[in-house]
């Protein structure tokens, strides 16, 4: 009659669903979170995320701790740490929730077998979104791969069954809980060192997320609008916690549609929550299509032949260090290079414009943002990286190109966003801070500017770019 209760994406401890499943199934329960090497040990020596996992992993054991429990702590290989920790407890079920994720599926299929090998059970269960892999389907049975349908369904099924955002209680089951002693290891003990996670004020754990939502909530009625704009305190700045999972999403949505209810979530609510309905289809569509990791949606854009070689190396380079000339998507690559954020208006230009303008295979791309991001997750990042190179689920024609300037001038107008993160351009006019080499050099030097030594020059040339991407995705269109 115990059960192990295995902490992943889920570093919460209210409203759980494997926690609350375990605490009415049995009568003693041990909660762990692995440090796991398998992942850990491909990461460089400094990640935010890994000090923001260790941060909401220690708040995690305080609020366990409270509850009359306790968080056991492992640095270990999770897939053999898990079945031998379950064998020393004399746990007779694991209990965790689902993840969507190829890796993970595998390493889950080899946990439960080596528990079954020893008699002991493997369940999971949903919890980090409100509908998951088949769901939500077409009338005819099927699972979707175009957004808005997906999104109609999806909400009409919510509408249908409210339930589905009841909150997995945890607090009235407790006394099932397992007390425990022992320590959290440092970051340093982890093999890791403290990153500018602490400089940038990024709120961590339960309370973290908690705090973030409670600011956002005032701001959600503004959404609609103010999310287009980096300069603007627009998005809700949760997607790290709903990575780790450090808030709820049945908390999230109950709340918006009961602000809505209410009248006050104005235009704001609504749009949010199809943002979040965007999540679970990208991550229903990574499960559904596990090829995505590797290859196009569209096996058609396959064919492609990507610019390779020294010189799209060093377009590479000059794009991961925001060196393009092209001000917001060196602003962007800045963002990105400092914080782990980058605003979603800027994920869009500055993907469309490593794609589109400089060529380069939208994979080397991801594989960036993959290690850069604090929000990194496998289904919408693969999901962005394919929308911007038209090769994902996405009904827009592959000559939808985003022109960096015209983006630039219509999202950032005035320049401030420009400005934070290159202040060598801060004394750029509003209208010439979008495109500084079209700036009569004289003009510049007034300004203390010279292009290739305070900031480079254009590394290509957007309209000749523009053709080239044309001929480049003619091969789509071609017969197979
Ligand atoms: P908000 O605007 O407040 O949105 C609320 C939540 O909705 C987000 O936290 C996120 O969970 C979800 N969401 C919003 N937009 C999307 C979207 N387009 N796809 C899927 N979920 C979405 N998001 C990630 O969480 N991880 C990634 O690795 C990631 N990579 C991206 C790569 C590219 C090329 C692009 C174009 C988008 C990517 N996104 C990713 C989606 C989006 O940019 C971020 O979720 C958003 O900017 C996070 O900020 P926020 O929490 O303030 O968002």
């Amino acid at each position: 009659d115990t059960t192990l209760v295995w902490f992943r994406r889920d570093l919460r401890s209210f409203d759980h669903a494997a926690l609350h499943h375990a605490l009415r199934r049995s009568r003693r329960v041990f909660c762990v979170f692995v440090f796991d090497k398998a992942i850990l040990d491909g990461l460089p020596q400094r990640d935010r995320r890994v000090d923001f996992i260790h941060a909401s992993v220690a708040a995690l054991g305080a609020d366990l701790q409270q509850l009359g429990g306790h968080l056991l702590v492992r640095h270990a290989d999770a897939a053999t740490a898990i079945p031998a920790l379950a064998a020393e407890l004399g746990a007779e079920a694991v209990f965790a929730n689902h993840d969507y994720e190829p890796q993970a599926i595998a390493r889950d299929a080899a946990v439960a077998a080596a528990l079954a090998a020893q008699g002991r059970g493997f369940h999971s269960f949903k919890d980090q979104v409100i509908f998951e892999k088949d769901e939500v389907l077409s009338q005819a049975g099927t699972p979707f791969s175009v957004f808005t349908p997906y999104k109609n369904a999806w909400l009409k099924k919510m509408q249908a069954d409210p339930s589905c955002l009841a909150p997995w209680q945890v607090e009235p089951y407790a006394a099932s809980l397992a007390p425990g002693a022992g320590t959290l290891p440092t970051l340093a003990e982890l093999g890791f060192e403290p990153s500018n996670l602490g400089e940038l004020a990024i709120p961590t754990g339960m309370a973290g997320g908690a705090a973030l939502f409670a600011n956002f909530q005032a701001r959600v009625a503004d959404y609609g609008f103010a999310r287009d704009y980096p300069a603007l305190k627009g998005p809700s700045y949760l997607s790290l916690h709903l990575r780790f999972g450090t808030v709820s999403i049945r908390h999230l949505v109950r709340t918006v549609a009961e602000l809505s209810a209410r009248g006050q979530a104005g235009e704001g609510g609504a749009v949010w929550l199809s943002e979040l309905i965007w999540r679970e289809f990208y991550m229903m569509i990574l499960y559904q299509h596990p090829h995505v990791v590797h290859a196009s949606f569209k096996p058609a854009y396959d064919a492609i032949e990507w610019e390779t070689g020294p010189e799209a190396d060093a377009a590479f380079a000059a794009w991961c260090e925001g060196r393009t000339g092209y001000p917001l998507v060196d602003a962007a690559m800045a963002q990105i290079n400092q914080t782990g954020y980058m605003h979603n208006r800027l994920r869009m230009v500055a993907a469309c414009f490593l794609i589109k303008d400089l060529g380069i295979d939208w994979r080397r791309g991801e594989a960036y943002f993959a290690l850069h991001l604090n929000d990194f997750d496998l289904a919408a990042n693969n999901g962005g990286w394919q929308w911007a190179s038209s090769s994902g689920c996405d009904a827009q024609p592959y000559f939808r190109i985003f022109n960096p300037i015209t983006q630039s001038e219509k999202f950032d107008a005035e320049g401030r966003f420009i400005r934070r993160y290159l202040p060598q351009l801060a004394k750029l006019s509003d209208k010439e801070i979008h495109a500084p080499w079209l700036v009569p050099r004289m003009l510049l030097a007034q300004r203390g500017i010279e292009l290739g030594r305070d900031y480079p020059e254009p590394i290509v040339q957007h309209d000749a770019a523009r053709k080239r991407t044309l001929e480049r995705y003619a091969v789509v269109k071609a017969p197979a």
